[in-house]
């Protein structure tokens, strides 16, 4: 029998069981419009209240400070242009400061704002992808109006100082969005605690369904919405209900919450034998930090070789792993996260990563390692840039190990 090996988790999730569970009724059954009156439509409405409460007892928050979208993409943009329109902030708060290793979701919605004249500073990271805090802190002014940092990187791993940077941000009387995509439902977020204003989710990484998310906005800041209309979501996101995807949403959140403590060493332990058996191969180095990352992301830049070869030939062998960044597949340029953190066009082309889930095994961890081996093997037997660094004759400027 073939083997699968599904390893890209960060890219998107498997529905788990309990989420299809749960969706099911209000895709056979359910059709009213949580909006109505009737009976129907109160059944939708409540189920769509008990998922935000879920969604709000896994953030520590009020689930009147839940507003439900599309998805992550959609979170992200309604933080910050719907605080920059929000036409509530005085006059000179004009400024927003993110970094250069946030998804595109921020990355292009930052462009897009200085585009129509507004300013951006993008905040640089360390080799690890840690948020350099003095530089953030000497780029905040008083014109500053929004900092978004994401919570953990989707390419690399590396999880954010959450609570230092809302520090820095409250110091300084701005307000702080964190682009969590990643990072809910896989380790423990506390809004409350960690002084974080707003904060984006979505349903798909974390084994719910696609196309539907959330952004935390703490009571007190006030958003314009991006989609108008018939006055859902308390006026701050028009549209029926994507009741459906929400009850997933609030499914999965729920899950994640009670087995968090289970899920994250089980992972974890996956990663780390992961990353042990891959860093065997010679010329290959961990991106991120070792150490605070996110439980299931393993990812690499392995010399000489293609990641996208790489990714091609684990396919063939049933396994599903990405490189650079899913979202830019087709693109040449190496990812911008492995500019931001340092390495050379040619070392960053050889990336691979590979993240873990809940669904995944010991064995399925050995047959990886097995099977990177030998196409890492395979591919640097044919290539001439391989050839040149073991007859110690460098063609390009590689790093040494
Ligand atoms: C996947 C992802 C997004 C986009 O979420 P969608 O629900 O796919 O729109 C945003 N930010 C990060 C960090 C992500 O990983």
């Amino acid at each position: 029998m073939e083997r699968v090996v599904y390893s890209d988790n960060a890219a998107t999730t498997p529905i788990s069981k309990n989420v299809y569970n749960a969706m099911l009724p209000y895709l056979t059954g359910g059709y009213g419009n949580p909006s109505s009156l009737y009976k129907l439509g109160r059944e939708e409405k409540k189920a769509v209240e008990q998922a935000r409460s879920y969604v709000a007892d896994y953030l520590n928050c009020d689930p009147n400070e839940i507003i439900f979208t599309s998805g992550g993409s959609e979170a992200d943009n309604l933080a910050i242009k719907g605080l920059m329109f929000s036409g509530k902030l005085p006059k000179n708060k004009r400024h927003i400061i993110t970094s250069t290793i946030e998804h595109h979701a921020v990355l292009y919605t930052c462009q897009f704002m200085e585009r129509i004249g507004y300013d951006v500073t993008y905040v640089n990271v360390d080799e690890q992808g840690h948020i350099k805090l003095d530089e953030l802190e000497q780029a905040i002014t008083e014109d500053t109006a929004l900092v978004s940092i994401m919570a953990a990187n989707n390419e690399i791993g590396t999880i954010q100082p959450l609570k230092e940077i809302a520090e820095i941000c409250h110091r300084k009387g701005t307000l702080f969005h964190t682009d969590a995509v990643q990072a809910v439902g896989h380790m423990k977020i506390d809004v409350k605690e960690m002084g974080i204003d707003m904060l984006s989710m979505s349903g798909h990484k974390l084994h719910g369904p696609k196309g539907v998310g959330a952004l935390y906005c703490r009571k007190g800041i006030v958003l314009e919405p991006l989609i108008h209309g018939g006055g859902q979501e308390r006026g701050k996101r028009s549209g029926t209900e994507n009741v459906a995807g929400i009850v997933g949403l609030g499914e999965a959140v729920r899950y994640a919450n009670e087995k968090m403590d289970e899920y994250i060493p089980y992972v974890t332990s996956l990663r780390d034998r992961l990353i042990e058996g891959v860093l065997k191969i010679p010329y290959t180095r961990l991106t991120g930090d070792p150490v605070n990352r996110l439980p299931g992301t393993a990812s690499f830049v392995i010399e000489c070789i293609e990641g996208e070869s790489l990714i091609l030939r684990l396919d063939l062998a049933g396994i599903a792993t990405s490189t650079g960044s899913a979202c830019s597949t087709g693109s040449l340029d190496p990812s911008h996260v492995l500019m931001a953190i340092g390495l050379p066009h040619e070392i960053a082309h050889g990336s691979l990563r590979v993240t873990l889930g809940e669904q995944n095994t010991v064995e399925d961890v050995d047959y990886l390692i097995e099977k990177i081996n030998y196409v890492v093997k395979t591919l640097r037997d044919m290539s001439p840039v391989w050839d040149e660094k073991m007859s110690g004759e460098p063609m390009l400027k590689l790093f040494d190990k």
